[in-house]
């Protein structure tokens, strides 16, 4: 897995819904990547940090937020 196939599965891994074979092969190019592993872990302190301060977002609205967020953090060309 590169980069950019990491931001487009960014949304699915944040939330645990990636198929295994496909989070085994993000988890070790987060853990090998330091650019995406900075991302990941920047993702995970802001979610935590607003679950404690909100509470939970209705479903719809979290899955248009989260769609959002990896339509930003895609490259121009993944669009
Ligand atoms: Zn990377």
């Amino acid at each position: 897995m590169n980069c950019n196939e990491l931001m487009r599965h960014l949304n699915a891994y944040l939330d645990g819904e990636l198929p295994a074979l496909v989070r085994a092969e993000a988890k070790m190019h987060v853990a090998a990547c330091r650019s995406c592993g900075i991302v990941v872990e920047t993702c995970r302190s802001t979610i935590q940090v607003y679950r404690q301060q909100h509470p939970p977002l209705p479903d719809l609205l979290h899955r248009k937020v989260m769609d959002n967020v990896g339509r930003r953090l895609r490259p121009p060309a993944a669009q």
